[in-house]
């Protein structure tokens, strides 16, 4: 991409309305725009890294071996009369009447919805194990919409629903998402942490909330340092493995770690007093069981071998997929911009032409971008008539991994000089080493 044909509205000034980083950074950035309150426009390179962490948790969600579909934005209020959220649900909720005066809603959440497509079209056993999930838009009429897309009132979000025979199953699905969870997070640079939560208006026994350490985080949590050691990596999981399963969520979730809903002075007390923590967090995620609640309002069975009707044993399991930006620029940034991790950054690497116009420095520009390119890679090139250090500037303020700056004085030498975003150092080397080096 070439920055002179791209779309890319970088701010100069602090916005005032922003009061924390990674909403300064996203506007400043020309990431989004706000069209109302906690409603905003994906600009293209917001755009951009939205589908890129969509992606990932697309794939990690097919690797665990759940299904992708996708349910409508509207929907009507029968369904959630039926389950008793309609009432339930209060103001986050917004109702909208059709020109017949039917009920509808924007949808914060699809239980209702996902159940009545399982009972329509599911009536034995064998059907099971089922999981399903969306990467849909979510609208809730938050009380105080703040902080950029981190709390938007529309919001995209992964829900993901299970169902199952036993509840044994369940929490065989559950454990599942824990685990795909982990690995989704990672694959973003981030380290989210499983606490034990509380329910919420979705309801149910178990719940854990995947959160990212943050000051500006709006949830109190308290943990054992211990946890902060735990990472995923690159294990080999086998999804179907319900012991593999189980005892990776025993491992991530058997140490002290909750929000302040479920904290308890008494037991965190038994942490070692070194090791105990109290600080903020992103809620990037969460996952629940909870049985039949939505089964039994709802008639979803099934019939079981013995040919006896029985309720679906359920879960529903989220992930902020907007709010996920905020809580990676919260996480990776310093005072000059963005550090996007290299699994969700925009674009590969920059591309800065110091003297734009010179014919050896355009054509060195131009074969590097080729090659890039052609090595699987997207640059871009700020091909601007701009002064170096406005550049410069808009690099660091976009946060790509990779600066390459290419000027004729380098270039008498054979050399470009390739940058890291994230420690600053600079080295010189050949163009098509410096390619070398990005792939
Ligand atoms: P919160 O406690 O922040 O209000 P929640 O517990 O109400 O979130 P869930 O119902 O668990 O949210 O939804 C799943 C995920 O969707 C959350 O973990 C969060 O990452 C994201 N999310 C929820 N509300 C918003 C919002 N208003 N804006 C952006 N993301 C949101
Ligand atoms: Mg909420
Ligand atoms: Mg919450
Ligand atoms: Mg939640």
């Amino acid at each position: 991409m070439r920055l002179s044909r791209y779309f890319l509205p970088v701010l100069k000034e602090t916005p005032a309305e922003a009061q924390i980083v990674s909403h300064r950074l996203m506007l400043r950035a020309g990431m989004i725009k706000q069209s109302a309150a906690g409603i905003y426009s994906w600009l293209p390179l917001g755009f951009k890294v939205l589908r890129k962490i969509e992606n990932i948790v697309h794939e990690e969600q097919i690797r665990a071996g759940h299904i992708p579909m996708q349910m409508p934005t509207l929907q009507s209020a029968d369904l959630w009369r039926e389950s008793g959220r309609y009432d339930a649900y209060g103001e986050e909720m917004l109702r909208i009447t059709d020109r017949h005066d039917r009920d509808m809603l924007y949808t914060p959440t699809a239980e209702e919805l996902i159940t009545d497509i399982f009972r329509s079209n599911v009536s034995s056993y064998k059907d099971l194990p089922l999981t399903m999930y969306q990467i849909q838009w979510k609208f809730r009429d938050e009380i105080r919409p703040r902080f950029g897309v981190m709390r938007g009132r529309e919001f995209y979000m992964k829900d993901g629903y299970n169902f199952d025979l036993s509840k044994e199953d369940a929490l065989h699905a559950y454990n599942r998402h824990l685990v795909s969870y982990l690995r989704t997070y990672e694959r973003m640079g981030l380290q989210a942490i499983p606490m034990r939560a509380d329910s919420g208006p979705i309801g149910g026994d178990d719940t854990h909330e995947f959160l990212v350490l943050a000051e500006t985080g709006e949830s109190e949590v308290f943990y054992d340092s211990a946890v902060t050691d735990l990472t995923f990596g690159d294990r080999e999981i086998d999804y179907d493995s319900v012991d593999q399963c189980q005892a990776i969520m025993e491992e991530f979730t058997t140490k002290y770690a909750r929000t302040d809903e479920t904290h308890d002075e008494a037991v965190f007390n038994e942490v070692p007093e070194e090791r105990r923590r109290t600080a903020r967090g992103i809620e990037v995620g969460q996952i629940f069981y909870f049985g039949t609640k939505y089964s039994d309002a709802m008639g979803a069975t099934v019939q079981d071998a013995d040919g006896k009707k029985v309720p679906v044993h359920m879960g529903s399991h989220g992930i902020g997929v907007s709010r996920l930006l905020g809580a990676i620029i919260e996480a990776s940034h310093d005072e000059n911009g963005i550090i996007w991790p290299e699994g969700v950054t925009p674009f590969h690497a920059g591309i800065v032409n110091l003297k734009q116009g010179d014919a050896e420095a355009d054509a060195a520009c131009e074969a590097l971008e080729k090659a890039l390119i052609a090595a699987g890679l997207e640059p871009l090139y700020d091909d601007r008539k701009e002064r170096a250090g406005g550049k410069f500037a808009t690099m660091d303020l976009i946060g790509l991994p990779w600066r390459i700056t290419v000027g004729p004085r380098g270039l008498k030498n054979g050399v470009v000089e390739l940058t890291s975003r994230r420690t600053g150092e600079s080295e010189e080397m050949a163009p098509e080493a410096a390619v070398a080096k990005l792939i």
